[in-house]
């Protein structure tokens, strides 16, 4: 037994010495160049897929297709969920996701979108994929391998899924089913509340989110000429954040003057009308969503006050010169709640896990109040 522990001891502990050369080689960008091309055009794809979806439902809901429309917002849900697994797979190989703007989305009606969607769109996913895992088999990176297959199983669901509406808007009108959940682990779609495992990638019941109206929030800011890339891609943060937890618990009152506001005037979801549940939560808290915004926008670095500047100091003695990394001691008991709070607030604001002088200075006002 004895010797069972110490061999078992020298084994692991073998392991993690060896293991950050053997990561730093097989993450390594030179030497896995064309596995870093297919996540790049696995990101791009990702997120032109996502737009392209968003922009379906909206157009199914105003055609009455509320179905339709729910599961387009699935898959425009899925194809986050695929975009950002590609985005960390690069930051793995110390690559930057690049800017992806993709054009207009040309809509010819409900049912000529779901053909589209599968005629064309999901048409060519086995033979894109099959390439794409031609790429990345030779340079040997598990990692990337199996986010290519994974990938392409949870495509291949999605063409699944628009067979199915296309199906529902046929002469014979197959029922849709109107609820939709989706695996944040790997995108996977379900239209039954998720009991066992995800049977994509294994995750958790619990890792899977419903599709509520929370769509129509982010659709709206993507369409809101007033805002820029940024500030919608903190609406998108901020709205997949408000609309992960259960809605009913949420306030979803305004305030008096709330649809008067220079924040609703500037962020808001346009002229007051009929809105869901999800649209009314969201105006009752784009107030302080757009004061977080402000106060964290105008932090100027050059002009800290002495127990700021003594902050950072102290920060990064503790934690070390680059950007700190307190993710690891998040949900562990180890921060205060109000901390853990903040630093909740901080990644939705910065869009990163990783925190910059900007977002320790955010942390140290917010906490002083
Ligand atoms: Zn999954």
């Amino acid at each position: 037994m004895k010797i069972f522990t110490l061999l078992f001891s020298t084994v692991v502990s073998l392991f993690l010495c060896s293991y950050p050369t053997l990561a730093a080689g097989r993450y390594s960008a030179a030497r896995c160049p064309e596995t870093v091309s297919v996540l790049q055009l696995l990101y791009a794809d990702a997120n032109k897929d996502a737009k392209a979806y968003l922009t379906y439902a909206n157009q199914a809901q105003q055609e009455g297709h509320e179905a339709v429309a729910q599961l387009f917002a699935a898959l425009a849900r899925s194809q986050e969920v695929l975009a950002e697994n590609s985005r960390l797979l690069m930051a793995a190989f110390g690559q930057e996701a690049g800017d992806v703007s993709s054009g207009d989305v040309v809509l010819h009606g409900t049912k000529n979108d779901l053909d589209l969607t599968t005629n064309v769109a999901l048409a060519g996913v086995e033979k894109r994929y099959s390439l794409f895992l031609a790429m990345v088999r030779p340079e040997g990176n598990a990692e990337a391998i199996a986010a290519v297959q994974q990938e392409w199983k949870v495509k291949g669901d999605h063409l699944d899924w628009a067979k199915a509406a296309r199906g529902s808007l046929g002469i014979l009108g197959n029922k849709l089913a109107n609820q939709f959940w989706v695996c944040a682990g790997c995108g996977a779609i379900v239209s039954n509340s998720p009991r066992g495992a995800c049977a994509i990638c294994s995750g958790r019941p619990t890792d899977f989110t419903a599709v509520t109206g929370g769509w129509k929030v982010i659709w709206a800011s993507e369409s809101n000429p007033q805002l820029s890339k940024t500030e919608k891609a903190y609406v998108r943060r901020y709205c997949r954040t408000l609309f992960a937890g259960n809605s009913q618990n949420m306030p979803s009152t305004p305030a008096m003057g709330a649809f008067d506001s220079a924040a609703y005037q500037k962020w808001g979801l346009g002229p007051r009308r009929a809105f869901c549940v999800e649209e009314m939560i969201y105006v009752a808290s784009v107030g302080d969503m757009v004061a977080s915004w402000d106060r964290y926008r105008q932090i100027n670095l050059d002009n800290l006050t002495e127990p700021e500047k003594q902050y950072l100091q102290k920060m990064h003695q503790a934690f070390g010169r680059g950007p700190i990394d307190l993710s690891s001691k998040r949900g562990t008991g180890a921060l205060s709640p109000t901390l853990e709070k903040i630093l909740g607030e901080v990644e939705i604001l910065s869009g990163s896990k990783t925190l910059l002088d900007i977002d320790l200075i955010y942390i140290k006002r917010a906490t002083a109040e």
